[in-house]
């Protein structure tokens, strides 16, 4: 009865029934390793217990679980400890607005506000960029393939190579600085610069801390807004709660989706600086704004992650433990290492051998994703309390998986060769 348009359930042909930390266990009670994590969407593990347990405890308790906007305990709750544990620590100062619950609803309030902030309509975005399926989230996303009947509909974007894109002695801060410099360039001045620090989907690109740090100040020169699109970057990935923390800027408005709720429940935010907060009420709308149980699990994963340093502390542990695994692997086999923090990869000289070794990872109960503009990268994206051993278990399940492939696809080049 499904759509033609499914694609996980493709790569990944098994009836799924039970989930527990990084385990998946199919009908049968056959367990698989879950190396993607609701892409992005489950950095504490499938079903953690005491998420569970405060959920449980609050559907028990007859809570409010649809409240569309108005005011309820579990989202006050939820804004407060979203105030107190991550924004002043940090000292950042957002409003929050509560869009629909998906990354694309956060990117399209975001887009809309930064025009309506700026009398302007065009936005930068970056090559292999990813920022949703909806029509202006899709503006913004690079791909073709998701593009696809609607690119004549798909406006007011003007794309710039994304860092390091045009090599490393390209610098594409300066050639969106000169192109918005020269009133001849053809480009339209932007209400927004949106982009991914880690490109999720792109093929895990990662932008530099100079390269941010130029985009912020051309922002600010021509009063453009900067919009960090942090829906699978964020909440940890990549060793901070926040992605650009590391490249030491602050956006105008951040998007966060996918990990917010800590439990896979649909949640996302957009963080406006309150100066931009122009918003009339209603203004954006939509039902499910509300949704309260992803309030109390999200409140909740604040609490036992972050409120210590701690767990960061691990994440970025763990992401040096494997990303020392992965280049040796790299080093091994001719391959590139891609990434930051948790959310690291290993890239391919072609999609065929990638796609080759993901299926090998699966026949040995390994679930792992690809990305990259022709899917040419591995994409790794374990849970962040992923232990060291499920890790290890991960890492000699790809190290077996490319010993055969990359024999096989010598092996098949050589028989062209020889023909
Ligand atoms: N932005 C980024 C960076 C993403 O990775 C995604 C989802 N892969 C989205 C936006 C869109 O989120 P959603 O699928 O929840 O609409």
């Amino acid at each position: 009865m499904e759509s033609g348009v499914k694609s996980y359930c493709r790569t990944f042909p098994i009836v799924f029934k039970k989930s527990n930390g990084s385990i998946l266990s199919d009908e049968y009670g056959v367990e698989y390793l879950d190396f993607l994590s609701g892409c992005g969407s489950l950095n504490y593990g499938h079903n953690h217990p005491h998420l569970k347990a405060k959920l449980i405890e609050y559907i028990n308790s007859d809570g409010v679980t649809l409240s569309m906007d108005l005011f309820s305990i579990a989202k006050e709750n939820f804004l407060k400890k979203f105030s107190e544990i991550i924004l002043q620590p940090r000292n950042l100062k957002y409003c929050i607005q509560f869009p629909g619950p998906t990354g694309s609803n956060a990117v399209e309030a975001a887009i809309k506000l930064a025009r309506k902030v700026t009398n302007r309509s065009n936005v930068i975005a970056f090559t292999n960029g990813f920022h949703g399926c909806s029509l202006g989230s899709l503006a913004l996303t690079g791909s073709s393939h998701h593009r696809g009947h609607s690119s004549s509909l798909l406006t007011n974007v003007n794309r710039i190579p994304y860092d390091g894109y045009l090599g490393e002695k390209i610098d594409t801060a300066d050639m969106l600085d000169k192109v918005l410099s020269d009133p001849s360039s053809g480009f339209d001045m932007p209400a927004a610069i949106i982009f991914e620090t880690i490109q999720g989907e792109g093929g895990l690109s990662i932008a530099s801390p100079i390269w941010a740090q130029k985009l912020q100040r051309i922002a600010k020169k021509f009063g453009i807004l900067i919009i960090v699109d942090d829906i699978q970057a964020g909440c940890g990935r990549s060793g901070d709660f926040f992605s650009f923390e590391a490249l030491n800027i602050v956006p105008d408005i951040v998007c966060l989706a996918k990990s917010i709720s800590g439990f896979g429940l649909p949640m996302s935010l957009v963080l406006i600086k309150p100066e931009y907060d122009l918003w009339l009420p209603g203004e954006h709308n939509g039902t499910f704004r509300g949704n309260n149980h992803a309030f109390i699990t999200a409140a909740a994963a604040l609490e036992l992650f972050w409120e210590e340093s701690s767990f960061e502390i691990e994440v970025r542990r763990k992401a040096s433990l494997l990303k020392n695994i992965l280049q040796k692997l790299a080093e091994q086999y001719g391959l590139s290492v891609k990434g930051r923090g948790l959310m690291l990869g290993l890239e391919f000289n072609n999609p065929e051998t990638a796609a080759l070794v993901q299926k090998e990872c699966f026949s040995r109960k390994l679930i792992v994703e690809l990305c990259g503009p022709r899917s040419e990268v591995l994409k790794l994206l374990p849970p962040l309390n992923v232990s060291d051993q499920e890790l290890k278990m991960a890492t000699s399940i790809i190290e077996n998986s490319l010993s055969i492939c990359m024999t096989q696809y010598q092996k098949n080049i050589s028989c062209v060769e020889a023909m």
